[in-house]
């Protein structure tokens, strides 16, 4: 744990008794401060009451005896209007922050050279953390991942000198977080997404800015709309930028050149990795990610040999293009994380063809249509779940296709039809496009379910993993 000494001998309100909401309580106790807990659900006041932490009703306090309001990432801050605790809190003059800005706070007060890389965008943020923080790691330092990724943040070991934080950050963990000042920022990439929580895409871009505008370096990919304008304006005020690109050349900067990713500066290039063969960063999208990884680690002060040697060596994250292993020629891959077409695409476009592909279930708009360009990639759809009409009559006349029913159906017909295909290495790809929500909890439990599947028809042990 982090304990957050910052407030020391103060009174401080936490709203949302989640996973990270008692880990403030406890970091802010810990660190001396007396700490008043609530939650609108009785489950968040009872786990709070249970573990010992001093709960009240924040409806019948005077907010003037409180120094901050520390409120859970998935508490409306601004939209679409300020939760009843935020209201009263900016009533009162009493500041509103989240358990980012207490570790950021704390990390300034002790151990502010202590090395902490940060990580925002609308996709890839988890690989990335979690493909930084092995690389990290397998150099042989200590480093501390989480934050919107697994533990929250102060229930990571404290910031020191030879400890390096690897955190990532969602855009209401940044909004609730004023003085973010990583060593390193990495900005991924920004298309619209949680417009109900920022109202508009400018105030969505404004807030993911944050991370990287007070970094002592930022690294951005400079794809798509709204990234080259942020590069751009951080480094017309004197900031370090580091350009990040998986589709064409920057200099100075890192980028992607066939399956190297390459150093640029000024005068120089220097190859400092081939993605060739690493079976867990497949596809561009993943490459854009290694990529920033690459930035950060540089930057953290690793070798290139170093980060060679993480990067070969990532197991990767379940249910993302997660190779669950072979049975014979046969590729079993694990995308049960791609909940729409933009995620889909993402793992269509990682293989050439020969793609014995499971999709469907609580179909999103749109469909599976935007796919059309990468249907020739597949060998045969077996189509699960809700969405079976409306995908079959789009795959009609160009795709072959079977109506399943359910996964235990259709991982069976698609391992059976790929061991017998002609093709060198058959894949089959479990990436739904759709939510899970008709036949399963949530795309983790689909995923293990395939896994299941999987495990029992190719007969391997040991697959998968559940970083
Ligand atoms: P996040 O944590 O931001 O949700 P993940 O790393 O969990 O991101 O990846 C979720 C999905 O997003 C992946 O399954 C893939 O389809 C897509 N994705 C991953 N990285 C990128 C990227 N750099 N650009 C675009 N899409 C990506």
């Amino acid at each position: 744990m982090t304990p957050v000494s910052v407030f020391s001998g103060k009174q401080v309100a936490v709203f949302g008794l989640g996973g990270s909401g008692l880990a403030c309580c406890a970091a802010l106790q810990a660190g001396g401060a007396q700490v008043i807990a609530f939650d609108d659900q009785a489950g968040g006041r009872d786990a709070a009451a249970k573990t010992g932490f001093a709960v009240r009703d924040l409806h019948d306090i005077d907010w003037k005896t409180f120094t901050a309001l520390v409120l859970a990432p998935g508490v409306p801050l601004t939209h679409p209007e300020p939760h009843w605790t935020v209201k009263l809190a900016q009533g009162a003059g009493v500041e509103v922050i989240g358990d980012i800005e207490l570790f950021c706070r704390e990390r300034r007060a002790h151990a502010p050279r202590s090395p902490f890389a940060a990580i925002t965008g609308t996709n890839g943020k988890s690989t990335t953390t979690a493909l930084l923080a092995h690389v990290v790691a397998s150099s042989g330092r200590d480093a501390q991942v989480g934050g919107n990724l697994g533990t929250p943040i102060l229930a990571l070991e404290p910031p020191v000198k030879n400890r390096t934080h690897v955190i990532e950050c969602s855009s209401y963990q940044i909004d609730l977080s004023p003085t973010l000042d990583p060593t390193v920022g990495i900005l991924l990439n920004l298309t619209p997404d949680h417009l109900d929580r920022h109202g508009t895409m400018e105030h969505y871009a404004e807030v993911k800015e944050r991370l990287v505008a007070r970094s002592d370096t930022a690294g951005i990919a400079v794809e798509g709309e709204y990234t080259p304008a942020i590069a751009e304006r951080l480094e017309q005020r004197g900031h370090n930028v580091i350009r990040i690109s998986s589709q064409e050349f920057v200099s100075p900067g890192i980028f992607l050149d066939g399956t190297t990713i390459v150093r640029a500066t000024e005068t120089d290039a220097e190859p400092i990795a081939d993605l060739d063969g690493i079976g867990s960063l497949r596809g561009r999208h993943n490459a854009q990610n290694a990529a920033a990884v690459i930035a950060a680690a540089l930057t953290l002060g690793l070798t290139p040999k170093q980060i060679r040697a993480g990067l070969a060596t990532f197991p990767g994250l379940a249910h993302r293009l997660e190779e669950l292993g072979r049975k014979g020629k046969v590729l079993f891959v694990n995308d049960s994380k791609a909940t729409n077409a933009d995620s889909t695409e993402k793992a269509l476009s990682s293989f050439k063809d020969g793609i014995y592909w499971i999709v469907g279930g609580k179909p999103k708009e749109g469909g599976i249509t935007p796919l059309k360009s990468f249907f020739p990639r597949i060998a045969h759809a077996y189509l699960i779940g809700e969405s079976s009409d409306a995908f079959a009559a789009t795959l009609e006349g160009q795709v072959p296709y079977t109506r399943c029913g359910t996964l235990d159906v259709a991982t069976g017909k698609a391992a059976a039809d790929a061991e017998k295909s002609e093709q060198n290495q058959p894949v089959v790809l479990l990436s739904p496009a759709c939510a899970s929500f008709d036949q399963f909890r949530n795309f983790e439990i689909r995923g293990e379910r395939f896994r299941e599947l999987v495990r029992a028809i190719a007969g391997f042990q040991g697959i998968g993993k559940t970083a």
